[in-house]
C-alpha cells in the first residue's frame, strides 16, 4: 500500500510534496502520492483531477510543480526481470535514475550513448526536459528512447514507437501528456572511456580553434568563469577507446596534474576518473559519481542553447556581460550537442552548442543578470533549457520551434482537460 503521511483530503496516502533537491522550489502542489503498484498509480490518474508526475526532483524551475497532486513512482518495487533487454534495447520502468539502469546493462555488457553530467536523475524526467550530455556526434538523451509508454488524460496506456506519427512529440514532453511508465532506449555493447583534463586554455586560442577543440574528443566540456585574464579554467576531453589520445597543449594549455572538479578549488575525487585512464562508460561520461552529491550544491542552473556557427558571438556577448555574470558564477560550461528530431528539443534539428550557468543561489541577483544574457542571446537563437532557470518568453518560443503548435494538438489529444497542466506550461504558453 502507499504511504500514510498527511491526509488533506480524506485520501489517506499522501505526503507534502517537499522542496527540489536544490532546495530553491518548494513545490505548491497540494500532495505527494506514491502508488506502490502500476494499478494504484492507474487509480490516481482516473481518480485526480490534477496531477504531475515527479522524477528525481533535479530540476530548477517549477516545471514539475503542479496546482492538485504531484505523483512519484520511486515506490514501485522493481523487479530485475522488469528491465527487459530485447536485441539492441532495453525496456526500462521510466522511474529508475540512469544510475539504477547501470548495472543491468553492465551484466549484459551494454551501454547507452552517453549520459549527462550525473547519473542521479529520473530517465523519465531527464527525457522529459531535453537533457543532454556533449558531443558533436551525440544527440541528447531523450533521443535514445525508442518507445514510450504513458499514461494519459483519459487514463489510457499509450504506447509510441521511434517512427510513429507523433513519437517525436512524445518524447521530451515537459510533462505535459501524462504520466511516462516505461521507455524502451537503444543500447550497444559495453564500451570503455578516458578523460583527461586541460587547464588556463586562452579564449582567443579556443574561439580560434573551436571546432578543432570541439573534436578533440567524443565529449568536450570548456569550463569557464568568464575570468578577467581571458583563460578558460578548463577543457574536460572525455573519448572512447579507438579514439586518438587529446592533447590541447598546442592551444597553450596545460594537462592537468591531478583530479579535478569543474569547479576550480572543489573536491576533484566526487568526480569520476580522469587522467587519461580507461574505465566504463558509465564511470566517465558523467562528471559526479554517483556515490556522491554532483556539483556544488548550493546552486541553481541555467543553459541556452543556440545554432553552433552562432558560439564565437555567444562567447563574445557573454564575455562582455562578464562583469555582472561572473560576481554570481560558480562556472559556466559549454557543450556541443548534435541535431535530432524531437519537436521540442533544445537540439530540434540544429547543430548546437549549449552555454550552462551554476550560480550560487542567489535567485533574486541571478534574474536581472539572467534577463541580460536572454536580451543578448536571443538573436542568436537562443532555446532555454526546460529544467533550468530562465525567464519564460511565451511570444519567442513558436518561432524557435518549428513544431510547437504540433506539440499543443498532441497534448489536445493526450489531455483535452489539461490535468497535467501547471503554472510552468502556462508561463510558455501551452
Ligand atoms: C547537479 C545537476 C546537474 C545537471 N546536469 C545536467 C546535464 O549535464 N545536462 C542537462 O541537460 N541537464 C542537467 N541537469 C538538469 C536535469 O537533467 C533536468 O532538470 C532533469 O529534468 C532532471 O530529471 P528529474 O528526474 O530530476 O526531473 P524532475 O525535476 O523531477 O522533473 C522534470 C520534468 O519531468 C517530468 N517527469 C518526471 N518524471 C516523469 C514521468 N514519469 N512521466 C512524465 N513526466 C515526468 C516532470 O513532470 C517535470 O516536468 C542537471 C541538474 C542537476 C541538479
Amino acid at each position: 500500500m502507499m504511504e500514510n503521511r498527511n491526509d488533506g483530503n480524506g485520501d489517506s496516502m499522501a505526503s507534502s510534496p517537499g522542496q527540489n533537491w536544490a532546495g530553491n522550489i518548494t513545490y505548491g502542489a497540494e500532495r505527494l502520492l506514491r502508488p506502490a503498484s502500476l494499478d494504484e498509480l492507474a487509480e490516481i490518474i482516473s481518480r485526480e483531477p490534477r496531477l504531475r508526475a515527479l522524477g528525481s526532483r533535479h530540476s530548477f524551475n517549477r516545471i514539475a510543480d503542479g496546482p492538485g497532486a504531484l505523483v512519484s513512482l520511486t515506490d514501485i518495487p522493481v523487479d530485475p526481470a522488469d528491465i527487459r533487454i530485447e536485441g539492441a534495447t532495453v525496456r526500462t520502468p521510466a522511474w529508475l535514475r540512469y544510475g539504477d539502469l547501470v548495472p543491468a546493462l553492465d551484466t549484459a555488457g551494454l551501454a547507452l550513448a552517453n549520459l549527462a553530467s550525473l547519473p542521479h536523475i529520473s530517465l523519465a524526467g531527464a527525457v522529459a526536459t531535453g537533457t543532454h550530455g556533449s558531443g558533436e556526434k551525440i544527440t541528447s538523451l531523450a533521443t535514445q528512447v525508442c518507445a514510450v509508454e504513458f499514461l494519459n488524460g483519459s487514463g489510457e496506456t499509450v504506447v509510441l514507437r521511434r517512427g510513429e506519427e507523433d513519437f517525436d512529440g512524445a518524447v521530451v514532453s515537459l510533462g505535459a501528456l501524462g504520466v511516462v511508465t516505461h521507455l524502451t532506449l537503444d543500447v550497444e555493447p559495453t564500451y570503455r572511456v578516458a578523460q583527461r583534463v586541460f587547464e588556463h586554455a586562452p579564449w582567443d586560442a579556443v574561439l580560434e580553434n573551436f571546432d578543432d577543440i570541439a573534436a578533440a574528443g567524443n565529449s568536450v566540456s570548456i569550463f569557464t568563469r568568464w575570468r578577467e585574464d581571458g583563460l578558460a579554467d578548463q577543457i574536460w576531453v572525455k573519448y572512447r577507446e579507438g579514439h586518438p589520445a587529446p592533447d590541447l597543449s598546442w592551444l597553450g594549455a596545460r594537462a592537468a596534474e591531478g583530479p579535478c572538479h569543474p569547479i576550480p578549488g572543489a573536491d576533484g575525487s566526487v568526480c569520476t576518473a580522469q587522467m587519461g585512464e580507461f574505465g566504463p562508460w558509465h564511470g566517465r561520461w558523467p562528471h559526479f559519481r554517483l556515490d556522491f552529491e554532483p556539483s556544488a550544491g548550493d546552486e541553481l542552473q541555467s543553459e541556452f542553447l543556440l545554432p553552433r556557427r552562432h558560439a564565437a558571438a555567444a562567447v563574445r556577448a557573454l564575455r562582455d556581460l562578464a562583469p555582472r555574470i561572473a560576481p554570481l558564477l560558480h562556472i559556466c560550461e559549454v557543450r556541443t550537442v548534435a541535431p535530432d528530431s524531437l519537436w521540442l528539443s533544445p537540439a530540434y534539428e540544429q547543430e548546437t552548442v549549449g552555454f550552462h550557468f551554476t550560480w550560487h543561489p542567489r535567485e533574486a541577483e541571478v534574474r536581472p543578470v539572467l534577463a541580460e544574457i536572454q536580451a543578448a542571446l536571443a538573436p542568436l537563437g537562443a532555446r532555454p533549457h526546460w529544467g533550468k532557470v530562465f525567464l519564460p518568453d511565451a511570444d519567442a518560443l513558436p518561432g524557435l520551434y518549428p513544431r510547437w503548435s504540433d506539440f499543443g494538438a498532441l497534448r489536445e489529444r493526450h489531455d483535452p482537460q489539461r490535468r497535467f497542466g501547471n503554472a510552468f506550461l502556462e508561463s510558455l504558453g501551452l
